[in-house]
């Protein structure tokens, strides 16, 4: 299927913008910008480095064609001449791995099997060698990183298909673990019960999409997203549901009185280790001694959220990724921007990495690790698709209350930086605020 669509880039860029392609793994940056750049090489994580989920599995699994094809067409628009499929070492995809073999321009690279094995700047660097600045991005180093939920998505694009559904697994403390394909603005709620995992908020907690980096959904009519690719529910006791449903206060204040600054949360920072001018234990310091003009607390706008220093290393049960979260959103919102800054990586990075399996056991989510399968779900009868699900501005709404639309129509168009919206379900379309809402005939 490579290859099928001979098209410019202009072609390209216009077609990933009208389907309204954003990047799956997370932030949701719009895709027709990372396509609109020049780079040398494109990298198609799968990384997938966040305990319990397949979803990027399944993918390169039932659409490997379709992701190829999609890093064909990112590297034709960027005027790449390498692409790689990102895997962490121990993952195998015969089918894909087959494919590859007669494509001398693409190429499988395995990086370690190490959290957060995803994260640009780290994957960047064990995949190619290449620092990215601090505060950079792959493109500062030639290098464009597309997840492959995305990528099948761009391959979607050129074919006239824009995004409607996003590919989620549903996994965790619950019966009936999957991975499912459902209608952008379903709930959260009707993709549990669809799927055969009715959960009591009472008893279990559900984070959306990773047990590390996603935040507790407490709202069951809370909608899956383009950015969103998984929903994982876990006992209200596990220690990273307690640690995250603690309030800024009460994090703040417990800062303030147990952190014994031992800088465990520094040592093992995976940003700190790329060279990065951050070191989680002074923002702690910082913040908990309320100084509000230091120098450390600007360490806050490199973080990654990755989670490692409080879901993982921190003896005292702090949430320094948290405290950092919130010093960066403060400090964005004052208009503070990081520069970027090249980056010597730290001689002890090589003997500071966490294994897979370390994070599986300490978050204590090891018990529910498990391979997937794929179960379809029917569309459900309503769906509430968000105006803002990528960076940037919230889409203007393109439709009115009353219209009759079908899947793929276009309800939503950015005025800024941002992703169109479509109609994920043929219906009528009952209200619109800050998402527009379809209700099936
Ligand atoms: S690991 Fe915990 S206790 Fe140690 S410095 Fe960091 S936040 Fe403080
Ligand atoms: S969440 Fe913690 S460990 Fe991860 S980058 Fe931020 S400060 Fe470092």
């Amino acid at each position: 299927m490579i290859a099928t669509f001979p098209a410019s880039k202009s072609e390209i860029v216009n077609r990933i913008y009208e389907a309204g392609v954003v990047g799956a793994g997370g932030a949701g940056f719009p895709t027709h910008i990372k396509a609109d750049s020049r780079a040398e090489i494109v990298i198609a994580n799968a990384c997938e480095c966040e305990p319990l989920i397949r979803s990027d599995r399944f993918v390169l699994e039932a659409f490997h064609e379709e992701v190829l094809e999609g890093l064909h067409l990112m590297m034709l628009a960027t005027g790449s001449s390498k692409g790689l499929v990102a895997l962490r070492e121990g993952s195998s995809i015969p089918d894909l791995e087959k494919r590859l073999a007669s494509s001398p321009a693409l190429d499988i690279v395995r990086v370690p099997n190490t959290y957060p094995a995803g994260d640009e700047h780290i994957l960047v660097y064990e995949a190619t060698g290449r620092i990215i600045p601090q505060a950079g991005i792959p493109l500062d180093v030639g290098v464009v990183v597309s997840n492959v939920n995305t990528l099948l998505n761009v391959s979607r694009a050129v074919h006239g298909r824009p995004v409607t559904s996003r590919i989620v697994s549903v996994c965790g403390d619950i019966p009936k673990p999957c991975v499912t394909e459902v209608p952008i603005g379903t709930s959260v709620g009707f993709v549990l019960e669809a799927t055969g995992n009715q959960v009591d908020l009472k008893e279990k907690a559900i984070l959306l999409s990773g047990v590390m980096m996603g935040e507790i959904c407490e709202d069951l009519t809370r909608t899956v997203d383009k950015r969103i690719g998984a929903i994982i529910v876990l006992p209200r006791s596990n220690r990273v549901v307690i640690s995250k449903s603690l309030s800024v206060e009460t994090m703040v204040r417990r800062a303030a009185s147990v952190c014994c600054q031992c800088q465990l949360c520094t040592e093992i920072c995976p940003r700190h280790l790329m060279g990065h001018a951050i070191s989680p234990h002074k923002i702690m310091r910082a913040v908990a001694w309320m100084i509000t003009s230091s120098e450390d607390l600007a360490g806050a706008l490199l973080c990654s959220g990755c989670g490692l220093c409080g879901s993982y290393v921190c003896p005292m049960a702090l949430s320094p990724d948290r405290i950092s979260y919130m010093v960066r959103r403060m400090l964005a919102e004052r208009g503070i921007r990081a520069e970027a800054v090249p980056s010597e990586v730290r001689p002890l990075r090589a003997w500071r990495l966490v294994p897979h399996e370390r994070i599986l056991n300490r978050t204590g989510v090891g018990i529910y690790e498990r391979d997937l399968n794929f179960v379809p779900i029917s569309p459900p009868g309503l769906v509430r698709i968000p105006l803002l699900q990528h960076s940037g501005v919230p889409a203007s709404p393109k439709v009115a209350i009353g219209r009759h639309v079908s899947k793929g129509d276009l309800i939503g168009e950015p005025q800024g930086l941002g992703a169109r919206v479509h109609a994920s379900i043929d219906g009528i379309v009952k209200a619109i605020d800050d998402f527009v809402t379809i209700e099936s005939k």
